[in-house]
C-alpha cells in the first residue's frame, strides 16, 4: 500500500496531493485547493511569484512591438540571471509567460544544491525588484518539461494565457548564449577558488550590493578599498554581476530608456524619504 501511495504520489490519481502543486509549483486554487500543497522543506528549486511584467498583460491599449517587447524581456531575464547566479550553481532558470494569477510573471531557478536554493530564498525575501518586493519560497519543481505545455510548444494551445501548465518565455539566443557562458566561466573561477573561499567573496559581495543599494547608488559605482589582484578581477567582470539595470534593482521602476533620467530623480527621492 506505502509503495502503490509513493508511485501515484502529485499524480493525478493522488486524491490526497495536489497534481498541479506538485509538477507546476503552483496552481489555480491557490489555498483554497482541495488536494494539499506540501511545501517541501528542502529543494533545489526556487520559485519568485509574479516578478516578469509583461506590458501586453498588464496595460490596456498596449502598443509595444515584437522587438521592444523582446528587448525589454531579455533585459529582465538577464537580470534576473546575474542575481539568481550570485547564489550559488544555477542549473537552469524559467520565466513564464502565463496570464492565470498563480503563474503570471513566475520565475523558477533551479540549482545543484538545496543549500543554495535555501540561500537564494532566505536572500530575495529581503529584496525588492521594480519598485516591488520579492517574494520567493522553495519550489517542488523538478522536471521542467513535464511543468511546460507540451501544445504550446508547437503554438497549438487553445487556453492560451490560461492554460495551467507552464507557457515559457525565451530570451533571445544570444543573451542566453552570452549569460550561460558568462556563468560557466565564473563557476569555473568559483571552483578553482574554493568552495569555502567562494563564500566569502559572495557575502562580501552582497553587503556592499546591499550598502550601495540602500544609499540608492548604483552598483557599478561602488568602490573597492581592498585593492587586491582578485578585486581587479572582480571589476572586471561586475558588468556581468550587476546585470543590465545595475543599480535600479531596489525600486526603480523598469521605464523606456529614454525616460531613465527622470526615473532615477525619483529612485533618489524615495531613498532620502527613507533617511
Ligand atoms: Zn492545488
Ligand atoms: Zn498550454
Amino acid at each position: 500500500m506505502a509503495s502503490y501511495l509513493a508511485s501515484i504520489y502529485g499524480t493525478e490519481q493522488d486524491k490526497v496531493n495536489c497534481s498541479f502543486y506538485y509538477k507546476i509549483g503552483a496552481c489555480r486554487h491557490g489555498d483554497r485547493c482541495s488536494r494539499k500543497h506540501i511545501r517541501p522543506p528542502f529543494s533545489c528549486t526556487l520559485l519568485l511569484s509574479n516578478v516578469y511584467r509583461n506590458p501586453r498583460h498588464h496595460e490596456q491599449d498596449c502598443t509595444i512591438t515584437d522587438s521592444e517587447l523582446q528587448a525589454q524581456f531579455d533585459a529582465f531575464y538577464e537580470d534576473m540571471f546575474v542575481e539568481l547566479a550570485k547564489y550559488g550553481e544555477l542549473v537552469e532558470m524559467h520565466v513564464c509567460d502565463n496570464v492565470g494569477d498563480h503563474l503570471i510573471g513566475n520565475v523558477y531557478a533551479r540549482y545543484r544544491y538545496e543549500a543554495d536554493a535555501q540561500r537564494a530564498v532566505d536572500a530575495l525575501n529581503d529584496r525588492w525588484y521594480d519598485a516591488k518586493p520579492l517574494f520567493a519560497e522553495l519550489s517542488p519543481v523538478t522536471d521542467f518539461q513535464e511543468a511546460c505545455c507540451r501544445q504550446n510548444e508547437t503554438n497549438e494551445c487553445n487556453r492560451g494565457g490560461f492554460c495551467n501548465f507552464m507557457h515559457l518565455r525565451y530570451a533571445s539566443r544570444p543573451i542566453r548564449k552570452e549569460l550561460n557562458h558568462q556563468l560557466a566561466v565564473e563557476l569555473r573561477r568559483r571552483r578553482e577558488e574554493g568552495r569555502d573561499t567562494a563564500k566569502g567573496v559572495k557575502k562580501k559581495m552582497g553587503w556592499k550590493e546591499r550598502l550601495a543599494l540602500e544609499q540608492g547608488e548604483s552598483v557599478d559605482a561602488g568602490e573597492d578599498g581592498s585593492g587586491s589582484e582578485q578585486t581587479e578581477k572582480a571589476e572586471a567582470k561586475r558588468d556581468w554581476r550587476s546585470g543590465k539595470s545595475g543599480g535600479d534593482w531596489r525600486s526603480q521602476p523598469r521605464v523606456a530608456e529614454v525616460n531613465d533620467e527622470l526615473a532615477r530623480g525619483t529612485a533618489e527621492d524615495r531613498s532620502r524619504e527613507h533617511l
